[in-house]
C-alpha cells in the first residue's frame, strides 16, 4: 500500500473486493476515490472532476444531485424509509405500480400482444430476471401441463450475476465456470451485424447495419430453433431477449425489424416473451419518439418486462418485473393448494427506491426532458462520425442515447486486438486522464451519457475519446 495514498483509497485496497475487476492489476494504482456530482460531472476526493459517459455503469438518467429527486428522497425520508412488503402496502410503492403500468400501455403492435398489469418489484436487474424466470417458468408448467419449460435466449446475452440468471446467459468468460451450477438454456445467434458470418459487405466506414448484405438468415435460424424443438416434441416455452442493443455482450445492436420478427415467430410457436430493459428501458434506445421501452419501438409488448438501473433515476438498487393477469391468475388458488409465488427479498417495494422511481418517471414524462434526451442523441450522432477518421475503430453502433465503438486492430479485416491487450482498458484509461469516465466492454467502448450532459460536454466525450484511442492504441 502506497503512503501518498488518499486515506479512503488505502481502505479501499485493504478491504474492498470490486465487481468484474483482477484485483491484482487494481491493487497497482491508486484508484479514483468519487465524493461528489452534479448533473454530468463526478467529483473526486482530490477535486478533479470527470464527465459520467456511461452514466454510472448505465443507471443514471437525469443526472446526479438532481433536486427533483433529491426533494422526493428527503420528502419520503421524513416519512418513512423502509417497511416490508410482506404483509404490508405503503404509498410510494402502490403509487409507482399504477406509474408504471400506466407507462408501458402499448396500442398497436404486433399481434398478440398481452397487456401488462402487475408489478413485483424487488431489488436489481439479476432479481427482475430471476423474478421473470421463476414465473414463467411456473406458469407455464400451469397453464400447460404435461410440457417441459424450456428457455431460449440470444448468443451473448447476460441477464445478470445470480444462478437463474447465469443459466440464461451466454458469456462463456463470465457463465463457463459455473456451469456446474446451472439449469440448461439454448441460444440462437445474435444479430451481430459488424461480425455476422452471413453478412457478405465489405467494411465500410459506416455502421455495418446501414451496409449489410444478406438475407436476414438470423431469423432464419430463430425459426428453425423454435421448429426443431417443436419437432422433437420439446416446444420452446420462453424467449428471453434484450431489445433493439446487447450491452454486455459487446453492444451488439439489432437490425430494424429483427425483435419485431423473432418476437412473431416466439408467439406463433406459443412462447412467453421475457424482455431484459434492465439497460434499454426508460428512453436509452427508444429514437425519435416519446416511448420508454426498447421494445415498443418495434411493436412488440412481452409477457415479462424487466427493469432495473433506471427505474429510480439511477439513484437506488431499485427494480421491477411487470406481468400479465394470465400469469397472476395462475397463482392464484385457495391457501392450501399453496400455489402462491413463494419468492421475495426484504426489501421488495422500498420506499425510498419507490419514491426516487416516481420522481424520475415525472422527470421522463416532461418535454424538457423528452427534448433534452433527442438533441443529445442528435449531438451524439453528429460527433461520432468524427471517429471514423481513426484507423482502430472497427464499427460505430448507436441506438439511441447508447452508443458503441467496436476498436480493432485493422479495420480492413475486422482483426480483433487480442484479450491480453486490454485495448479496452487502456483506452479508458487514457480518458479517464482527460476526464471522461466509461468503462468499456472488451473492445468496446461505451457512450451512454445521462440525459442532461449538454451539447459541449458531449462533444467532450468524443473528442476526449479520439485522442484516448490514439495514445493507447496509436
Ligand atoms: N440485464 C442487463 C441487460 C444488464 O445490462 C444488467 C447489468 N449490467 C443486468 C441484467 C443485471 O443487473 P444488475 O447488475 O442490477 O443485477
Amino acid at each position: 500500500m502506497k503512503r501518498s495514498m488518499h486515506k479512503l483509497a488505502q481502505l479501499d485496497h485493504q478491504y474492498v473486493w470490486h465487481p468484474f475487476t483482477q484485483m491484482r492489476d487494481w491493487l497497482k494504482e491508486e484508484p479514483i476515490v468519487l465524493t461528489e456530482a452534479k448533473g454530468a460531472v463526478l467529483r473526486d476526493i482530490k477535486g478533479k472532476e470527470y464527465l459520467d459517459a456511461n452514466s454510472s455503469i448505465w443507471t443514471n438518467l437525469h443526472g446526479h444531485n438532481h433536486p427533483a429527486i433529491n426533494r422526493a428522497l428527503k420528502k419520503q425520508l421524513g416519512k418513512l424509509s423502509h417497511s416490508s412488503a410482506l404483509g404490508f402496502a405503503n404509498e410510494p410503492a402502490s403509487l409507482l405500480a399504477e406509474r408504471l403500468i400506466s407507462s408501458v400501455k402499448l396500442r398497436r403492435g404486433i399481434r398478440g400482444n398481452p397487456r401488462l398489469t402487475k408489478v413485483f418489484f424487488s431489488d436489481n436487474g439479476s432479481t427482475a430476471l430471476e423474478v421473470a424466470l421463476k414465473l414463467s417458468y411456473e406458469s407455464t408448467r400451469r397453464t400447460r401441463p404435461g410440457i417441459k419449460p424450456r428457455f431460449l435466449g440470444i448468443d451473448g446475452a447476460y441477464h445478470g450475476d445470480t444462478v437463474g440468471a447465469v443459466s440464461v446467459g451466454h458469456i462463456d468468460l463470465f457463465h463457463k465456470a459455473y456451469s456446474g451450477l446451472l439449469f440448461q438454456s439454448q441460444k440462437v445467434m445474435a444479430p451481430y451485424c459488424y461480425r455476422c458470418p452471413f453478412n457478405k459487405a465489405k467494411p465500410e466506414r459506416a455502421d455495418a447495419r446501414s451496409y449489410r448484405k444478406c438475407r436476414f438468415e438470423c431469423i432464419d435460424k430463430v425459426e428453425s430453433a423454435f421448429d426443431k424443438a417443436k419437432k422433437k416434441s420439446q416446444p420452446i416455452t420462453s424467449f428471453l431477449y434484450e431489445p433493439l442493443m446487447q450491452g454486455a455482450a459487446g453492444f451488439i445492436p439489432q437490425p430494424k425489424t429483427w425483435l419485431r420478427q423473432a418476437a412473431e415467430i416466439a408467439r406463433a410457436h406459443g412462447a412467453q416473451l421475457i424482455a431484459d430493459e434492465v439497460m434499454t428501458g426508460f428512453g436509452r434506445c427508444n429514437e425519435g419518439t416519446d416511448r420508454l421501452f426498447a421494445s415498443h419501438q418495434e411493436g412488440v409488448q412481452p409477457d415479462f418486462l424487466c427493469l432495473a438501473k433506471g427505474l429510480s433515476g439511477g439513484y437506488l438498487p431499485m427494480a421491477a418485473t411487470l406481468t400479465t393477469k394470465k400469469v397472476f391468475d395462475a397463482f392464484l388458488g385457495e391457501y392450501e393448494e399453496l400455489k402462491s409465488f413463494f419468492h421475495g427479498h426484504s426489501f421488495t417495494g422500498n420506499q425510498l427506491g419507490a419514491s426516487a422511481s416516481l420522481a424520475s418517471l415525472e422527470l421522463l414524462s416532461q418535454t424538457c426532458t423528452s427534448n433534452a434526451r433527442q438533441s443529445l442523441q442528435q449531438t451524439l450522432a453528429s460527433e461520432i462520425k468524427n471517429l471514423w477518421s481513426l484507423p482502430q475503430v472497427g464499427d460505430i453502433r448507436q441506438t439511441g442515447n447508447v452508443v458503441g465503438i467496436e476498436l480493432v486492430r485493422d479495420w480492413r479485416t475486422r482483426a480483433p486486438y487480442p484479450l491480453p491487450e486490454q485495448a479496452g482498458i487502456r483506452v479508458c484509461r487514457a480518458l479517464a486522464k482527460r476526464g471522461v469516465l466509461t468503462r468499456p466492454v472488451g473492445s468496446v467502448i461505451v457512450l451512454m451519457p445521462p440525459y442532461c450532459t449538454t451539447m459541449r460536454q458531449a462533444r467532450t466525450m468524443v473528442s476526449s475519446l479520439g485522442e484516448a484511442i490514439t495514445e493507447a492504441l496509436g
